[in-house]
C-alpha cells in the first residue's frame, strides 16, 4: 500500500486539481495537508483579510473532502519540518503539490525537494511559466508578444479538466490543527471551492463575461468577475476559466459576446504573463525591473502615505478606492490603476510602499500580479506605462465613474456633493459646501497636493534618472 501526502499550497479545490489528479494515480492513499508556514505568517506581506479567507476557504475544502471518506490534515510549523514529522508518523513515500513560483516558493520546494520525495505539477496558471518563451528559449518581456504564442499552443478544452474525485482513501486518525485565530471573513466574498466555481459559471454563462468589453473600466458597474481572491488560492481553476471563455469565443453569435469573452481570457493572460516574470526575473520581487529606476529620489512623506492608505487624499476617486480596499479587501482594477499612480507619481512616494500595503489590504494579493499592476504604474516594469505618463485623478474619475455612484457609495460625507463639483471638492464655494453637508477642511479633507505641480516634480525625479 503506497501513500501520497497531497501538499496543499494555492490549489484549495478538488475540481480539476492536477497535484490532487498525480497523487490518486500514485498511490493507493492520500493525505490531504496544509501547512501554516510560520515563515510566511511572520512576513511584513502578510495580511489578516487574506488569512481570514483562507482559513474559510479550508474549512470548506476540509467538509467537502469529508464527504469523499478523507479530511484535511492542518500543521504549523516551519514545512520542511512538518512535511518530515508527517512523512514518519505516516510511512508516506511520496509528497506531491502544484508548483508555485515566488522566490521564497522556489527557495522553499528546492531545499525540500533535496531532501524529501517531493514532485510538483503545473496548475497555477493555464500554462507553466517555462511553456511560453521566445524561439530562442528566453522569456518574454513585452505582453503582445507573449499573448500571441501563448494563443498559439493547444487551447485548453473542457476534456482535460480533471474531474473532482468521488472518493478519496485517506489513513484515519492523523491529528489536525487549528487554524490560526482571524478576524472574521468578509462577507461579499465567501470563501471556498464552490463559490468560486459558482462566480466564474454565473460570470462565463451569463451577460457578465458578454459585456465585459464595455463594462470593465466603470468603477460602480459590477462589470467584472470578482474572481481574484478565488483565482488567488485555487480555489477555482485557472484553466476551467480559461475554457469556459474559450467556449463563448467558439460559440457566441454576437460581436459583443466575442469580444467580451476574448476581454476577459486577455486578463487571465496578463495574470500567467506577470507569474512568467516573477519565475525568470526574481529581482522584481524587490526592485525595478528596470535597474535605473531603482535611483529615483523619491519623497516618501510618511504623512501622506497615512492619508493615501487611509483614504483622506482629498481626490476622491482615491478616497473611494482606499475605502473600498479598507473594507472589503478588494479593488477594482481602474481603481487600483488610478490609485497606484496616485501614489508613486502624484505624493513621489516609492511603489513598493504601495505594493506592501496592497498585499496587506488585498483578498487576492498575490506576489506576482501585485507586483507587475505596480510596476507598471509605476513605469518602471516590463510592459510599463511609460513614465511621463501620469493619471489624472479628476479625469479619470469623470470619464470611470460617470456619474459618481462610485465616490459617492465609498465616500459618504460627499454624497450630497453636487456633480459638478464631485471630482473636486475643493472647489466648491463656501454655501454649496454648506448646503451639501461637506465643509472642506472639516467634513472631508483639504488637497494634499496640486496634481499639476506634484506631475512636474515627477517629471522631473524620472527624468533626473533617465538622464545617467
Ligand atoms: P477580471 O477583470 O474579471 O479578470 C479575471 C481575472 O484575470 C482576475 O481575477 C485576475 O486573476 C486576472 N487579471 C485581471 N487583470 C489582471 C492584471 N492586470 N494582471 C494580472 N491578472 C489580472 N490582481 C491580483 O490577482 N492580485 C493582486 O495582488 C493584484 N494587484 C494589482 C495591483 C495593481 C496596482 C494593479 C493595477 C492591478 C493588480 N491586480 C492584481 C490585477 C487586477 O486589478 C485584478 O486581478 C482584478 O481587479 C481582479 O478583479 P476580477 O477578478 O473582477 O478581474
Amino acid at each position: 500500500m503506497s501513500t501520497a501526502i497531497w501538499w496543499i499550497r494555492r490549489d484549495v479545490r478538488l475540481f480539476d486539481n492536477p497535484a490532487l489528479h498525480h497523487a490518486l494515480a500514485t498511490a493507493d492513499h492520500i493525505i490531504p495537508l496544509f501547512i501554516w508556514d510560520e515563515t510566511l505568517l511572520a512576513q511584513p506581506t502578510m495580511s489578516a483579510k487574506r488569512t481570514a479567507f483562507l482559513a474559510a476557504g479550508l474549512q470548506a475544502l476540509d467538509e467537502a473532502l469529508r464527504q469523499r471518506g478523507s479530511y484535511l490534515v492542518m500543521r504549523h510549523g516551519r514545512p520542511i519540518a512538518e512535511l518530515h514529522r508527517l512523512l514518519s508518523e505516516t510511512g508516506a513515500q511520496h509528497i506531491i503539490a502544484q508548483a508555485d513560483y515566488s522566490p521564497y516558493a522556489h527557495q522553499r520546494d528546492a531545499a525540500i525537494a533535496a531532501q524529501l520525495p517531493l514532485t510538483l505539477t503545473a496548475g497555477v496558471t493555464i500554462r507553466p511559466p517555462t511553456a511560453v518563451t521566445k524561439e530562442d528559449s528566453t522569456p518574454y518581456t513585452v505582453f503582445t508578444p507573449y499573448k500571441k504564442r501563448w494563443l498559439g499552443q493547444t487551447l485548453p478544452r473542457t476534456a482535460d479538466l480533471y474531474p473532482a474525485p468521488e472518493h478519496i482513501p485517506t489513513p484515519a486518525g492523523l491529528s489536525s490543527a487549528p487554524a490560526p485565530t482571524t478576524m472574521p471573513p468578509i462577507a461579499l466574498f465567501p470563501a471556498g471551492e464552490t463559490e468560486g466555481r459558482r462566480r466564474l459559471h454565473t460570470f462565463a454563462h451569463g451577460d457578465g463575461i458578454r459585456h465585459y468589453a464595455n463594462q470593465r473600466d466603470q468603477m460602480a458597474a459590477e462589470g467584472t468577475a470578482a474572481l481574484s481572491p478565488y483565482l488567488r488560492f485555487g480555489m477555482v481553476s485557472a484553466r476551467e476559466a480559461a475554457v469556459l471563455a474559450l467556449e463563448v469565443i467558439a460559440r457566441d453569435k454576437t460581436e459583443l459576446g466575442r469580444n467580451g469573452a476574448e476581454t476577459w481570457l486577455n486578463e487571465l493572460i496578463w495574470r500567467e504573463f506577470y507569474v512568467q516574470i516573477l519565475h525568470h526575473f526574481p529581482h522584481v520581487h524587490r526592485h525595478s525591473f528596470r535597474p535605473e529606476y531603482d535611483a529615483i529620489q523619491w519623497r516618501n512623506n510618511p504623512d501622506e502615505f497615512t492619508a493615501w492608505c487611509a483614504g483622506q487624499t482629498s481626490y476622491p476617486v482615491v478616497d473611494a478606492a482606499l475605502r473600498q480596499l479598507n473594507s472589503t479587501g478588494w479593488m477594482h482594477n481602474r481603481a487600483r490603476m488610478i490609485t497606484a499612480s496616485f501614489l508613486v507619481k502624484d505624493l513621489l512616494i516609492d511603489w513598493r510602499w504601495g505594493e506592501q500595503y496592497f498585499m496587506q489590504q488585498l483578498l487576492d494579493g498575490d506576489p506576482a500580479a501585485n507586483n507587475g499592476g505596480w510596476q507598471w504604474a509605476a513605469g518602471t516594469g516590463t510592459d510599463a506605462a511609460p513614465y511621463f505618463r501620469i493619471f489624472n485623478p479628476t479625469s479619470q474619475a469623470e470619464k470611470f465613474d460617470t456619474h459618481g455612484r462610485y465616490i459617492r457609495r465609498w465616500v459618504p460625507e460627499l454624497a450630497a456633493v453636487p456633480d459638478s463639483y464631485l471630482y473636486e471638492p475643493w472647489q466648491m464655494p463656501p454655501l454649496i459646501q454648506r448646503r451639501a453637508g461637506c465643509v472642506i477642511g472639516r467634513d472631508y479633507p483639504t488637497p494634499l497636493i496640486n496634481h499639476k505641480l506634484a506631475r512636474e516634480q515627477t517629471l522631473m525625479a524620472y527624468k533626473a534618472v533617465k538622464a545617467r
